[in-house]
This record gives C-alpha cells, sequence and structure tokens, in this order.
C-alpha cells in the first residue's frame, strides 16, 4: 500500500497558550480524527495540519506532540489574518453558511477569496515537501479545496498519482450554489482532483448539477458506482462515501461500568419520565432554537408530556469568539428560559441545559440514559450523534427523530423518525409518537438502526475511499532527476 498523506485544516491535537511558555495540548475530537488516527497509527503516514494557534509554532511542545503522535507530523502555520481571512472568512463566514444551504449567514467579503487561495497554497507547499509521487493524497473537507488546483498550477501534480478530496459538509443544489461569486473557480479547482468523496447521494447529485451547469467544457459521463468527468483531457471520479463510527468502541464503552453507573444516575434523576436527548455543538446549522419551539409545542399541544418527557440539551461552546455565534447563544438561552419559566412545576424542570462538552463516559451515560434522540439539523453533512446513540443503544432500544436532511438519514431512515426542521408541529408530533411507542416497536427498529452502524462503520468508510483511490488518477511517468528533487520527504 502506498504512503498516505491525510491533509486536513486541524491536525489531531491543538496547541493553546495558557499562560506565558505554558502550553497544553489538547487532542482533537470528532469524526475526521476518530477515523484516520487508526488508519495512520496502524499503517504509518503523514498528517499535515494547522495546530490551532495562530503565529510561530512553539517549538518544544510542538515537537512533544510530535513525539507521540506515532506517524509523521508537518504543520501548517497561520497568521492571525490568515486565521481571521481564511478560516473565521472563508471557510466559515461563506462556504459553511452556504453549503448548508443558509445563505442568508453569508458574508462574500472579496478579500477572503484572496486569503483562501494562499492558505491553501501553503498546504500545497507542505505537501511538496514531503510527498513522493507514489503517494496516496487524501486532502478533507472545506477549507482545502483549492489545494489541488495550486499543486497543478506549479506543475508538481503531473508526478502525483492519486490527488484525492473528501468533503465533510453537503453540497448545496446549484440554486444555491450559484450565489458564490467564486463558483466556477472553486469548481475548476475540484476538478483538480482526481476522485472527489461525498457524503451521500444527494451531495453527488447536487455537485454533479453544478458542474453540468458552470463547466460547460466538462463532460459528464453517467455511470453506475462511481461517476466519471471528463475535464481538460483527465478523467475525475466522484461518488458517495458515507462516514461511519467506531462502533465497537461506542457499544464496549457502553457496556462498562462506569457508564452503565451513570447512566443509572441519569435516569433516577427523572423519576416518571422519559428523556429526551439533544448533543450538538453551538451552531445555527443544527437546528437548536427550532427544536426547542418544537418541544415548547409538544408541551403547549398534549398535555399528557408535561411532568413526563424532560428535554436534556448539550451545547458544546464551539467559535464563540464570532459575534453571531454569541448572539446565536443568547436566543438558545432565551427560549430554555422561556419553557423553563412557563411549564416548570416544583418537581419537574422541562429542560435541562448544559453549556459544556462532556467527557466521553458522560456523554455515553447520556447515549445510554436517554430514551430518545432528538437529532434535527437543518443540514448537516452526516451527523454522527446519530450514529453513536444507535451504538450506545446496547439493550437495543430507544428512538432516534432524525432531521430528513442530516446525510445519516439516507441510511437510516426506514427506522428513524424523519422529521422537517423547519416544521415545528411535524416535530412536536413527533415527540409524542416517539414518546408513545411502544418497546416492541422500539426494538424492532434499534435493531435495525444498529445493524446498518455496525456494518458501515468508520473502518469501512476508510477502506472504501481509499480502494476507490487506489484506482483513480494517472500512474506517474518516469519522474525526471529534476522533478524528483522537489519530492522531498
Ligand atoms: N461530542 C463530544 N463532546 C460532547 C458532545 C459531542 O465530543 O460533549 C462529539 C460527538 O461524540 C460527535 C461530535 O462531537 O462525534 C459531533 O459530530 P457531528 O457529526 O454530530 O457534528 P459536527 O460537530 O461534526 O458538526
Amino acid at each position: 500500500m502506498n504512503h498516505l498523506i491525510v491533509v486536513s485544516n486541524r491536525l489531531p491535537f491543538a496547541l493553546d497558550s495558557t499562560g506565558e511558555d505554558l502550553w497544553t495540548v489538547t487532542p482533537a475530537v470528532g469524526g475526521l480524527v476518530s477515523a484516520i488516527e487508526p488508519v495512520l497509527r496502524e499503517r504509518g503516514g503523514t498528517w499535515i495540519g494547522w495546530p490551532g494557534i495562530a503565529g510561530e509554532i512553539p517549538e518544544e511542545p510542538f515537537a512533544e506532540a510530535r513525539r507521540n503522535a506515532g506517524y509523521k507530523i508537518v504543520p501548517v502555520a497561520l497568521s492571525e489574518t490568515e486565521r481571521d481571512e481564511f478560516y473565521y472568512g472563508y471557510s466559515n463566514e461563506v462556504i459553511w453558511p452556504l453549503f448548508h444551504d443558509l445563505q442568508n449567514f453569508c458574508n462574500f467579503e472579496p478579500a477572503y477569496w484572496q486569503a483562501y487561495k494562499e492558505v491553501n497554497n501553503r498546504y500545497a507547499d507542505a505537501i511538496v515537501r514531503c510527498a513522493h509521487p507514489d503517494d496516496f493524497i487524501w486532502v478533507h473537507d472545506y477549507h482545502l479545496m483549492y489545494v489541488a488546483e495550486t499543486l497543478r498550477e506549479r506543475g508538481v501534480s503531473r508526478d502525483l498519482s492519486r490527488l484525492t478530496f473528501f468533503l465533510h459538509i453537503p453540497f448545496p443544489p446549484y440554486d444555491i450554489f450559484s450565489k458564490l461569486p467564486q463558483q466556477q473557480r472553486l469548481l475548476h479547482a475540484l476538478l483538480q482532483f482526481d476522485l472527489l468523496g461525498f457524503q451521500t447521494r444527494r451531495d453527488v447529485r447536487n455537485f454533479m448539477q453544478c458542474v453540468r451547469r458552470v463547466m460547460l467544457d466538462a463532460k459528464v459521463v453517467p455511470r453506475r458506482g462511481l461517476q466519471l468527468i471528463r475535464f481538460e483531457k483527465r478523467e475525475i471520479r466522484v461518488g458517495h462515501f458515507p462516514i461511519g463510527i467506531d462502533f465497537n468502541s461506542f457499544e464496549n464503552g457502553a457496556r462498562s461500568d462506569a457508564v452503565e453507573q451513570r447512566a443509572q444516575r441519569l435516569r433516577v434523576t427523572f423519576p416518571a419520565c422519559q428523556s429526551i436527548l439533544g448533543s450538538d455543538r453551538l451552531d445555527y446549522s443544527k437546528g437548536i432554537p427550532e427544536r426547542l419551539r418544537a418541544f415548547r409545542t409538544a408541551l403547549e399541544l398534549h398535555s399528557e408530556l408535561r411532568g413526563r418527557a424532560v428535554l436534556i440539551q448539550i451545547v458544546v461552546p464551539s467559535r464563540v469568539e464570532i459575534p453571531r455565534y454569541h448572539e446565536f447563544k443568547n436566543r438558545i438561552d432565551r427560549l430554555v428560559g422561556d419553557i423553563n419559566g412557563r411549564f416548570s412545576t416544583s418537581t419537574w424542570l422541562p429542560v435541562q441545559y448544559h453549556f459544556r462538552s462532556l467527557d466521553r463516559d458522560d456523554l455515553l451515560a447520556h447515549y445510554r440514559g436517554c430514551d430518545i434522540a432528538f437529532v434535527t439539523p437543518l443540514k448537516d453533512g452526516m451527523n454522527l450523534v446519530a450514529k453513536e446513540y444507535c451504538a450506545s443503544r446496547i439493550e437495543e432500544d430507544g428512538v432516534l427523530i432524525l432531521s430528513q436532511f442530516a446525510g445519516a438519514a439516507e441510511q437510516l431512515k426506514p427506522d428513524a423518525l424523519l422529521v422537517n426542521p423547519y416544521d415545528i408541529e411535524q416535530m412536536a408530533d413527533a415527540i409524542l409518537k416517539a414518546f408513545r411507542m411502544s418497546e416492541a416497536e422500539r426494538k424492532a427498529r434499534m435493531k435495525r438502526m444498529r445493524r446498518v452502524v455496525r456494518d458501515e462503520n468508520v473502518f469501512s468508510w476508510v477502506d472504501s475511499f481509499l480502494k476507490a483511490g487506489s484506482n483513480v488518477g494517472s500512474r506517474p511517468q518516469r519522474v525526471s532527476k529534476r522533478r524528483r528533487a522537489t519530492f522531498a520527504r
């Protein structure tokens, strides 16, 4: 197997300054890291990314974090301006909202695009410094869509055999994508990869539609399985690869005594109540206010829920430096206050609200201990929480209410209760339906969902992407001595 080079915006750990010359190293959490880390640890490889601090990278703490990784780590440094314009700017004020169909949240500031290209260039520099012609290069996510373009501009990509890309967030339909001022340049850049992976069939369809409408020189060849695009004398494959989770680690974790005890404590805190879990990063794409409104409507309309249902809403702080996120948190705080103010009694508080992240055992205890998971993003690439909930339901019970706009809905839709997160009344009805669902129906549905999550796990995701990627791209031609010098490991 070829040497694997993973390129993502962030490294699998973040450095943080806690005072003068005092540094902490925090392992990153989330789907990408839990998927890729075990693969790199097992077979070796290189991870290129940003350690999460603007300015110079402190030598000693970084060297220590790097030593502990077990594979090669190559840092990319970002200045404060680059962090602001590339990361907060183009990535998170343009691409993130637009690709989640929320164009009203976009700030199409022209300067951001320049910063985006420059920083992508920097990542390309790092690839050139450490790649060899036969390496498998796997670029991740919406921050780095321009990397292959800059590699081709320099001519070095001729010698790279496999330049592949996976988009973790959704790809929007043409009517939304066409709002992007750089629509053509971005599609051109994406078509410089040899393999493009998306989360769902819908994302692939949207992408192909955009290519047909915007890139008139591209020829889309209809095919079964991986789609094919011919563009500028090259062939690009496009497919959907729904990311999974490490099922066994969630299942085994949920079985542990520590988790069982915490889950039990949670259950006795709310006697005679069914608990409904919402767990999200603080983000406007997650549909948290809509969910709270749906719970409020359910309490208004269905008196049988009063005193017998609690919503445990965990909001993990994220991007709080951005004013829009701060305002968004205030909106959530107000809604929680309104519901609790209106409905609580001396023995029942309808919304239990935590604004913090949970440690792993606590998160698993919530998955195990809550009867219903209420996962209603306005749009989401996949949504791992939905899958983690299923994997942690070791008694094979529990109900999943899931947004039809989460990528996970494509795999779980027959058995999750699908809802439109913009339809407050439908979500309120779904709460009642979940609340009343019989034990037998819960078990039948959960059993099937668990089978899907178990079979289509994170390891099969990595395998299927690497397998698809190993059959794409032109084999490297004989590399001249001069060119070989450009690739130094
Ligand atoms: N998560 C966490 N701590 C928490 C709550 C959630 O680490 O207190 C994790 C959760 O296990 C999941 C991830 O955060 O793996 C959220 O992933 P998801 O795909 O649902 O959404 P994202 O935040 O990536 O948009």
